[in-house]
């Protein structure tokens, strides 16, 4: 049983107490403190609410894992793998289902050259949180038989597209048996306003066991990909898979 379902639970127990001793106004209190936690539940995917997700490495050591979500992405994920085998380090890349169809190419080179796959749904859109358990079930299982038609080789590992979770999506994870990896350090690589800011919020904060969330994309990710790694490293700290 899920921390949602416990809760879920436990919220029914007390409101139903509330009604049965008539206490109205701590039943608008107990109401108000469930949706007030489920706000939160989906916004800090850590809490593992709805899902298990793996957060952190465990037994690290000194390990960090630099994740990049949203590719293959022709123009960026090659420069990514560039610097990469540059800093003979690995990676672990969560791929877009619609991205992998057009660049096939780019997911076997990702593999060729040492690092980890996992798969970031199909489609990847905006309203992906609002869908029905069936329907984020079909697009998170075309993403997986993509890589798996790529690569010959089953991979279960998934991330939560924008890291949203609610039982919709945690139930269809469950039925597809995918295991769900998440992050502990977000970089916000994606908003960064310099290259200098970048490796400025991933040095100050990283530490071991980390799991790294880094995109393709990101503005200044590539640019300043090099100054995190050396970074990482002066820190005694190892750049590892998963
Ligand atoms: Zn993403």
């Amino acid at each position: 049983m899920n921390k949602h379902r416990i809760t879920l639970f436990v919220f029914v127990v007390a409101a139903m107490a509330c009604v049965f001793f008539r206490h109205y106004w701590w039943l608008v209190f107990v109401v108000f403190l469930y949706f007030f936690l489920l706000f939160f539940a989906v916004l800090i995917p850590q809490f593992n609410f709805f899902v298990d997700s793996l957060h952190r490495i465990p037994a690290s050591g000194n390990s960090v894992v630099l994740t990049f979500d949203d590719g293959p992405m022709f123009g960026h994920t090659e420069k990514v793998l560039a610097v990469l085998a540059e800093k003979k380090a690995k990676a672990c890349f969560f791929l877009i289902g619609k991205n992998m169809e057009q660049h096939p190419e780019l997911v076997k080179q990702i593999i060729a050259e040492g690092h980890q796959v996992g798969h970031h749904s199909y489609s990847h859109v905006n309203t992906f949180p609002m869908w029905s358990t069936q329907k984020v079930k079909e697009d998170i299982a075309k993403a997986a038989s993509i890589l798996e038609n790529i690569t010959g080789q089953q991979n279960l590992r998934f991330r939560i597209p924008f890291g949203l979770s609610n039982p919709n999506i945690a139930k269809a994870i469950l039925q597809c048996n995918f295991q769900s990896i998440g992050w502990s350090l977000r970089t916000y690589d994606t908003m960064s306003k310099s290259k200098e800011q970048l490796v400025h919020t991933i040095l100050s904060r990283v530490k071991a066991g980390d799991i790294i969330l880094l995109h393709d994309w990101g503005t200044y990710t590539v640019d300043a990909l090099p100054e995190i790694i050396d970074g990482v490293r002066r820190k005694g700290l190892e750049i590892s898979g998963l």
